[in-house]
């Protein structure tokens, strides 16, 4: 982020605008929208720089800014449409200590002013570095017509209640009130009886509030899925959303922890198979330390929570201790893997069941039924793996899986440095060593990706991509 946005008090500080024609009209007509005193400089000014003028909305005096002028300024503009005029300009500007912006010039500028979608007192600032108006624009557009020009004056009502407000208990109880307000009840109490009715809303909503017990505390174990933030479902979202208290594993990414509220406390409880993690038992401890405390917490797992995720660990603490939660469904890794390399796990005369299993369990690797995999058309995929790829190899040769059975690595999928490598059992461990993947990856056993299958024949590891469905 280049350009980090604040937003800057002008109430009663000076703003120059060097040059009085279009260019200088489009950032005018923004500049308006604030405090500021405003001083235009320009021998030729356009119609409507002149009412504006005469309307005594700004200063026009009409010739070439000179070094006195702003003395004092805040903002410096220069929008001359004159390259060499604009540089006089913003040296005057600099020299006086002000910031300085020449339009459409964004090496020279030292600010940018963003697209604004203006419900006063709330004010959304829209920014692409430059890189891309016409994405401003239509992000603009989309704001527009999702915020109802009603919000700016519930903000406004809704500023002057605040001391009132802060009778109620910082945090949840709070912000519920304010939720109600801003999120339905304000906006239709607006509609029925007018301001009034919404300063009477807020009464009745703080009444409410009052008398209303503390909601209990709650778990949600969410399966925040493979990585992609678009394969969060609705539910996953909505919880996360609602969570004063966010606990997430290492796998879980950025992306997704943004979508949690800002004051929402973040922890993360990382397993790892190696180096320094988390003991079951102290997230156990932490879910009902929180809970007791009536805090909402979102329990994030990747892929699915029922998954390899210890799901029951958790659920039986939380009943013993007799809290309540819900399980929120997610799209496990085998899944994202599959359809991102357009494989189906079951396919009619290949594999009409799949196994899901873990290579690794609490003795290390894990042993499984090898004779019915190796059974020629199983289906399989297989979780925390890579490590493990040699025994998996021996195990299944050794009961009589044939050498060439297909066999499809899907490392990181659905994010954006997924790779997909296909080979076969007997090339499995050779095959993962020269790709490089470290995991996490899932192995989808007896599958070929769609591509490779078309191929048929050629199943050598130099197929391997960085590139989501690229095989
Ligand atoms: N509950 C998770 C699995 C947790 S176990 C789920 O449903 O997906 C951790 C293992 O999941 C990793 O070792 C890896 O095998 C697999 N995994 C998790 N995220 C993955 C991803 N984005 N791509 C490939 N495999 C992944």
């Amino acid at each position: 982020m280049r350009h980090f946005p604040i937003f800057l008090d002008l109430s009663g500080r000076r703003v120059v605008v060097s040059g009085a024609g279009e260019c200088a009209v489009s950032k005018l007509r923004l500049l308006l929208k604030s405090e500021a005193t405003i001083a235009v400089y320009g021998a030729q000014p356009v119609d409507q720089v002149r009412r504006w003028a005469e309307q005594g909305a700004i200063e026009l005096i009409e010739r070439r800014i000179e070094t006195a002028d702003a003395a004092g300024a805040a903002l410096v503009y220069g929008a001359n449409e004159d390259a060499a005029e604009d540089a006089r300009a913003a040296g005057i500007g600099k020299a006086a200590g002000a910031l300085v912006n020449i339009v459409d010039n964004l090496d020279d500028s030292q600010f940018i002013t963003p697209a604004i979608v203006d419900r006063d007192p709330v004010t959304v600032a829209i920014g692409t570095e430059g890189a891309a108006p016409v994405l401003a624009r239509k992000i603009k557009a989309d704001l527009e017509e999702r915020l109802p020009t009603s919000l700016g004056i519930l903000a406004r009502i809704g500023q002057a209640f605040r001391d009132r407000a802060a009778m109620l208990p910082m945090g949840r109880k709070r912000r519920d009130f304010w939720t109600r307000f801003y999120f339905g009840e304000g906006d239709a109490a607006l509609k029925r009886d007018g301001e009034d009715g919404v300063r009477a809303k807020l009464e009745e909503l703080l009444t409410d509030a009052i008398e209303t017990r503390p909601r209990d505390g709650h778990v949600s174990l969410i399966g925040a899925g493979p990585g992609d933030p678009d394969l969060l479902t609705v539910m996953a979202r909505r919880h996360l959303h609602e969570a004063d208290v966010v606990l997430h594993d290492r796998l879980v990414p950025q992306a997704i922890l943004e979508l949690a509220r800002r004051e929402a406390t973040i922890i993360e409880v990382g397993k790892t198979g190696f180096g320094k993690s988390w003991k079951q038992d102290d997230i156990n401890a932490l879910l009902v330390e929180h809970a007791a405390k009536g805090a909402q917490i979102a329990r994030l797992k990747s892929g699915d929570a029922g998954m390899f995720g210890r799901l029951d660990d958790e659920l039986d603490a939380l009943d013993a201790a007799g809290i309540a939660w819900t399980v929120v469904p997610g799209i496990t890794a085998a899944t994202a893997a599959a359809a991102s390399n357009g494989l189906s796990l079951t396919r009619r005369g290949r594999n009409s069941s799949v196994r899901f299993l873990t290579a690794h369990d609490v003795d290390g690797f894990a042993e499984h039924d090898w004779r019915a995999l190796a059974n020629p058309g199983t289906g399989a995929a297989i979780y925390m793996g890579i490590k493990a790829a040699g025994f998996l190899r021996g195990r299944l040769l050794m009961h009589g899986a044939s050498a060439d059975t297909p066999v499809t690595v899907v490392e990181n999928a659905s994010r954006a440095n997924q790779k997909t490598i296909a080979t076969t059992i007997l090339a499995l461990p050779d095959a993962i060593r020269a790709s490089g993947i470290k995991g996490p990856a899932v192995i989808l056993y007896g599958m070929a990706p769609r591509k490779a299958q078309a191929l048929a024949a050629n199943l050598e590891p130099e197929l391997a991509t960085e590139q989501a469905g690229a095989v």
